[in-house]
């Protein structure tokens, strides 16, 4: 588990800023979104935060520790893309095994960490199959069973659900607030879907333009929203 905190953090491609200063404190254990319209920098952040993109100015620490300059597989940090793609010549059991393998882990250790994350993930029936004998639904799950097997200190995800449908959507949320309670691991979720931030964020973070709007608590947001922007978005229907 892990406390992030990021101090005045600025982006620019080229000269082109992305990010105009972010500050932000995430409590060890919480579940944060970061919501916000599409091209509004989400994605850049969170990548930040995984030291997949240099950060411009500013300082990103986890755990008290400036971590900067630090390579991703430094981080301890695993993440959840939106288009998950799993290898599709390697059963599900040795998709999840991939990171510890590259990392020169034992036998014993694999199978301990791919038979941990299956039964938290309801995988077990599944661990022999291919990706192309499971549903959306199972593959989001083994996706997620990828990073569980790693025993991070922190999880990103990215739009993890958007690639699935609406009912699927729903269910998944679920699972990865029980995801959240089981580990009670801390969790950087980033979505454009103000519904699944309501009902998933123990703090939402409303970003707009590169910029924090407000951040708290999705009822304090929803009775006390800031400003205009955060009231529309917070408001309207996704
Ligand atoms: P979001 O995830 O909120 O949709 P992104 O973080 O992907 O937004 O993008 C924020 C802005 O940064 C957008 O204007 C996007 O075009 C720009 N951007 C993202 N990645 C790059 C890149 N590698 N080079 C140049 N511009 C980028
Ligand atoms: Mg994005």
């Amino acid at each position: 588990m892990a406390t992030i905190a990021l101090r005045d953090v600025k982006k620019f491609f080229g000269h082109h800023p992305v990010l105009h200063g972010i500050s932000l404190d995430i409590a060890d254990g919480e579940f944060v979104i970061l919501v916000g319209p599409s091209g509004c920098g989400k994605s850049t952040l969170l990548r930040m935060l995984a030291g997949l993109e240099d950060i411009s100015e500013g300082e990103i620490h986890i755990d008290e520790r400036v971590v900067n300059d630090m390579a991703p597989k430094e981080r301890d940090i695993a993440m959840v893309f939106q288009n998950y793609a799993l290898y599709p010549h390697m059963t599900v059991a040795e998709n999840m095994a991939f990171s510890l393998r590259l990392a020169g882990a034992p036998r014993a250790q694999k199978d301990a960490a791919v038979n941990r994350a299956a039964e938290i993930l309801d995988l077990g029936p599944l661990l022999r199959r291919y990706p192309r004998e499971l549903s959306g639904g199972q593959r989001q799950r083994v996706a997620m069973g990828r990073a569980i097997v790693r025993d991070p200190q922190v999880f990103l995800f990215d739009e993890p659900l958007s690639n699935l449908d609406a009912k699927l959507r729903v269910s998944m949320r679920t699972e990865i607030k029980a995801l959240h309670q089981r580990l009670g691991t801390t969790m950087v979720y980033v979505t454009h879907d103000q519904i699944e931030a309501m009902t998933m964020a123990d703090r939402i973070v409303v970003m707009n333009g590169g910029k924090v709007e407000q951040v708290g608590a999705p009822l304090e947001l929803y009775d006390r929203p800031a400003n205009l922007f955060v009231a529309a978005f917070i408001g309207s229907p996704s």
